[in-house]
């Protein structure tokens, strides 16, 4: 399954960044960076200076060591499945579940898993439509668009962005921040924490440009792009016995260390626990496991992670929980604790850190994300080459960036309503619609985004408006997506194991396997 990364990375040796978003080398230097910021100007919460020292002018013993965990490209039971024989044996310190962060591209996913991660806590961020690098407009703003529609992931929850390859322009961060996205993390930190010249920055905001990947994007640093309050997650790279000249940054057990021929978890091991311990034992800059899930899946026919790889990564993990202070996160909540930085001692009542678990009534029948809520009532969209689930109703044809949203298809289930603007994704009933929040502790008013045509400001799920409860006896009083009056109806039940055994869906976890 490795041939074709190990084939291209022979063929492009002179590169620092291979076209699969892999790094053989740093990828910036101070000179090429030409960075400079105030930090008497540039202030928490809505700008922050890169640097490589804690924000708010914490001590590092002050400061966790954050994990960030993410996993890219199409969201599917087997992928979700590899996620969680990660974390779901895990808590943190204050004993929630940790979350991670899910950059979802729609070819090959499964709507319905998407509202299910998202509803158990976790961050659901952009990475296009179609998984392309340097993407234009409508792959961004699609995806955001398709999500909220099929998915009913409020706009203002994706936040994030990562780009396909980690290929990104300057064009890209501009085209970001027009479409109020709170971060890219597609940038790399790529020399060690204890180098005096690393570009291992905390997260910081673009007010005075890019600082990483200056020998890498024509026209970004020295000052570019300026995207105020726009934030910069760096990704950061593990580093084998060879230091600076062994950057690993995705997927690093599928790497040879130390410029062997083969794959040793042990020597994989060995170097991501030194990597840790740099960060840990300095300025504690975030360190981040960034997965491409296909790879370590033990239920996708035709993919046979090693067992032994699984483990190690575990290992890893459990070594790195046992040491004070350390909290697996996703990348909205790392920024959370970024942009007001609280001390250790206080972590534990530090609110993006809490447990979260939507307080629906276990027997109701909606679907709303949660499993035992949404059995029995998802609609089946059995489109040839990717079936999908979803609670909000099929669309006519599948989603593409030239048209993100298509008309509901009604031909033999009644329309369904998507997530209006005014309740959250597990307090929504889309088959009857209404909101089933009583109370004002889940009360939810989604932000709209100038995500439409020409920049159009685009409010949740196409349909424009809020759910209005005084009107509710007499139906909604949104439009609906398709434009038409709807009474709705339950529809057939088609919930049925999400397995996909079509053609389509095989070739598209083989695209998924080549490194993304
Ligand atoms: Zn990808």
């Amino acid at each position: 399954m490795m041939l074709p990364f190990v084939l291209l990375s022979t063929l492009l040796p002179l590169l620092v960044v291979a076209q699969d978003g892999s790094i053989s080398g740093p990828t910036s230097s101070s000179q090429a960076a030409g960075y400079s910021c105030d930090p008497n100007k540039c202030k928490l919460p809505t700008c922050n200076c890169a640097s490589t020292s804690p924000p708010g002018g914490l001590k590092p013993s002050d400061v966790p060591q954050f994990i960030v965990f993410t996993a890219d490209d199409a969201i599917q039971s087997y992928t979700l499945d590899a996620v969680n024989q990660f974390l779901a044996q895990r808590k943190n310190p204050n004993g929630c579940p940790p979350k991670m962060t899910y950059f979802t591209s729609l070819s090959f996913t499964n709507y319905t898993l998407v509202t299910d991660w998202y509803v158990a806590g976790n961050e659901i961020a952009d990475h296009t439509m179609t998984h392309v690098g340097t993407p234009p407009a409508d792959e961004i703003n699609g995806n955001l668009i398709a999500l909220n529609a099929l998915a009913g992931i409020p706009l203002s929850d994706i936040k994030g962005f990562r780009a396909p390859f980690l290929n990104y322009s300057v064009d890209t961060l501009k085209l970001l921040a027009q479409s109020a996205f709170t971060y890219d993390s597609s940038a790399a930190a790529s020399i060690p924490v204890d180098d005096p010249d690393t570009d291992a920055f905390w997260p910081y905001t673009l007010d005075n440009g890019m600082a990483n990947d200056c020998l890498e994007v024509p026209g970004s640093c020295k000052g570019e792009p300026k995207l105020p309050g726009f934030w910069e997650i760096p990704m950061y790279a593990f580093f084998d016995n060879r230091g600076v000249a062994g950057p690993h940054l995705m997927d690093p057990w599928l790497d040879a260390a130390n410029g062997q021929s083969t794959v040793d978890d042990a020597a994989t091991l060995d170097y991501m626990k030194k990597t840790f311990t740099a960060h840990y034992n300095g300025n504690r800059q975030p360190i981040g496991l960034y997965t491409h899930p296909i790879h370590l899946s033990l239920t996708y026919p035709g993919v046979n992670a090693p067992k032994s790889t699984i483990a190690m990564i575990n290992n890893f993990l459990d070594w790195a929980q046992e040491q004070q202070n350390v909290w697996i996160v996703s990348n909205e909540q790392l920024l959370e604790w970024v942009k007001n930085p609280v001390p250790v001692s206080q972590l534990n009542d530090f609110v993006p850190l809490k447990c979260s678990s939507p307080n629906v009534d276990a027997s109701m029948k909606i679907c709303n994300g949660v499993p035992q809520n949404e059995n029995g009532l998802l609609s089946h969209c059995a489109f040839s080459d990717f079936p999908f689930y979803t609670c909000y109703g099929c669309p006519s044809e599948q989603p593409s960036p030239a048209n993100p949203n298509p008309p509901q298809a009604t031909s033999s289930a009644p329309a369904r309503h998507r997530l209006p603007t005014n309740c959250s994704t597990p307090f929504w009933d889309p088959i009857d619609g209404k909101c089933v929040c009583n109370s004002d502790s889940c009360k939810f008013t989604d932000l709209s985004r100038p995500i439409g045509p020409n920049g159009a400001n685009l409010t949740g799920g196409g349909t424009g408006s809020d759910f209005n409860p005084s009107a509710a006896d007499a139906g909604p009083s949104y439009v609906p997506f398709n434009g038409a009056a709807v009474s709705s109806r339950l529809p057939q039940g088609v919930w049925s194991a999400v397995l996909l055994g079509s053609v389509g869906a095989v070739l598209g976890a083989l695209g998924v396997i080549s490194r993304l």
